[in-house]
């Protein structure tokens, strides 16, 4: 049989790498690993829209997303997934994720976990690989610390307010831990508004600022960061080596980004012999 000249089969490849969604991350990354992937995200608003959207576009296999709040009109300047219709009908913000991040990208699984995340099921933290924080509240960040700590699950946390963002990565059982990298002072604030039955008490009072574009960064230095680990842990964990083709995690460190100077620090933590998560 005559076969096509090779112009030509250069042209049906060409059409072929257009019709696969992930062709161009492939040429980055193994996509199976990817795909098979089972992530947390703890909090629905700015950065979990941000967190949620970068994962459903990478194609990751399941998202777990939790979190007790409903939308407001307030939310709409910075999370992509809500519109003026789930504010209006007080939607759960989980809901709303659910909802629209199909339209995004059908093949992964987004379920919605409306509830607190100190009430989050043994069931949901066996069945997933990562987990990233997007609270922005300093209790919810060390419930969800405690429970990945404990459970063996490797976290990349994230935090924002106005021009600024900061990520950690905590890999259990060796790295420092986010209650390690928390100052005196924030424990006390979180104290403050904790009440003696547990519950985050929510005080009326100044706002703080937000703004999309630190939500889009942040979110997508700690998908990328999941993602290093996603892809790395096993050979780390059997070489010591990460996955070179998109580099080792900052695993023990914390990134700091304020985007009005544009200054950009890690810098290292270290365990705190007294830490009630991590402590030796
Ligand atoms: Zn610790």
């Amino acid at each position: 049989m005559k076969r096509a000249p090779r112009s030509h089969t250069r042209v049906f490849e060409v059409f072929r790498m257009d019709d696969d969604r992930y062709e161009r991350q492939k040429r980055l990354w193994d996509q199976r690993k990817i795909s098979s992937l089972r992530v947390l995200v703890g909090g629905a608003g700015a950065l979990g829209n941000e967190v949620v959207k970068n994962l459903v576009q990478i194609g990751v296999k399941r998202v777990y997303v939790v979190d007790f709040d409903k939308v407001v009109p307030s939310n709409l300047n910075r999370c992509l997934f809500f519109r003026r219709s789930d504010a209006s009908k007080r939607a759960r913000k989980v809901d709303a994720v659910a909802k629209r991040a199909p339209d995004l990208n059908p093949d992964v699984e987004v379920i919605p976990v409306f509830g607190d995340i100190k009430e989050l099921s043994e069931e949901v933290l066996r069945d997933v690989d990562i987990s990233l924080g997007a609270f922005d509240n300093v209790f919810a960040r060390l419930v969800l610390n405690l429970s990945c700590y404990t459970h063996n699950i490797p976290l990349v946390d994230g935090g924002m307010e106005g021009t600024y963002g900061m990520v950690q990565v905590v890999l259990p059982p060796d790295s420092p831990c986010v209650e390690c990298g928390m100052t005196d002072r924030d424990l006390e604030n979180m104290w403050e508004r904790v009440s003696c039955s547990g519950d985050v008490v929510v005080e009326e009072g100044p706002k703080l600022p937000y703004i999309p574009m630190t939500g889009a960064l942040i979110g997508a230095v700690q998908v990328m960061e999941a993602v290093k680990i996603a892809l790395g842990l096993e050979s780390y964990r059997s070489s010591g080596r990460w996955n070179d083709s998109v580099g080792a995690p900052m695993v023990g460190k914390s990134l700091l980004i304020d985007l009005k100077t544009n200054l950009c620090y890690t810098y290292e933590l270290h365990k705190r012999a007294d830490c009630n998560v991590c402590g030796i």
